[in-house]
């Protein structure tokens, strides 16, 4: 597949859209205007790869919507050199946004068809994160502390595994709802035992599986 002039277009486009729907991150914006989403998409649906839209990738599962990679990513306050756990790594896309930011990635995705599918795709592309295949709802313990978490699917409460896993300064943020919505929470970890937590607004996920998700 190519990544042509009108490619870039479209992607300077959407980068566009993005700041009217709020995003400044300059890291963000950049990343985004980088990595050709069609690259992700079925023949059958590229024509809508730089629509602000969720797109299914089989296994019932989504690409997020590139507002809502954008929001969860603005609201890591990424640095380089941060060392960042991604739970469900479905297509790789916002892996690939944060690898482009300058962080060492651990994805986990549960789906195991998914995590194969991704795990060979994207060094195709030159992104390299770690990837695990497994439960993420428990975090990844082997590799904590990490210094931001980001969850791509809507859990029920916030696993208590992935506090546990977080840096002191460190940030997690998580969509918690019910199985239509969820609020976006950003919990940050100020000291061992203190969580400041800010609430924003509604998204639509699919739901976080798992022993401290939505079960099996
Ligand atoms: N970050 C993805 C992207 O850029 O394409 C979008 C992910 S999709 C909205 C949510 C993903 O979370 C799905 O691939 C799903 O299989 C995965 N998932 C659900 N529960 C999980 C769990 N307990 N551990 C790891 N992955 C999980």
């Amino acid at each position: 597949m190519e990544d042509s002039y009108k490619h870039r277009g479209m992607r300077r486009s959407l980068v566009k859209i993005l700041k009217t729907k709020g995003i400044t991150d300059s890291g963000v914006l950049q990343a985004i205007s980088k990595i050709p989403r069609h690259f992700f998409f079925d023949n059958a649906l590229l024509g809508h790869a730089y629509q602000d839209k969720a797109f299914p990738i089989g296994e019932g599962q989504t690409i997020s919507q590139p507002y809502t990679v954008a929001f969860q990513s603005e609201k890591l306050e990424i640095r380089p050199q941060d060392k960042i756990l991604e739970i469900g790594t479905g297509s790789g896309y916002q892996a690939c946004v944060l690898v482009e930011m300058g962080a060492t990635v651990y994805t986990i995705e549960y789906n195991k068809v998914l995590y194969e599918r991704t795990r060979k795709f994207l060094p195709k592309m030159g992104y390299k994160p770690k990837f695990f295949c497994g439960d993420g709802s428990k975090g990844l313990p082997r590799y904590a502390p990490y210094d931001k978490i980001i969850v791509t699917a809507g859990a029920p409460s916030v696993p208590s595994s992935l506090i546990k896993q977080l840096a002191v300064g460190g940030i997690l943020i998580i969509p918690v709802g019910d199985n239509e919505k969820q609020k976006m929470l950003k919990i940050t970890k100020v000291e061992d035992k203190k969580l400041k937590k800010e609430e924003f607004d509604y998204f639509s996920f699919v739901p976080l599986l798992g022993d401290e998700g939505w079960g099996k």
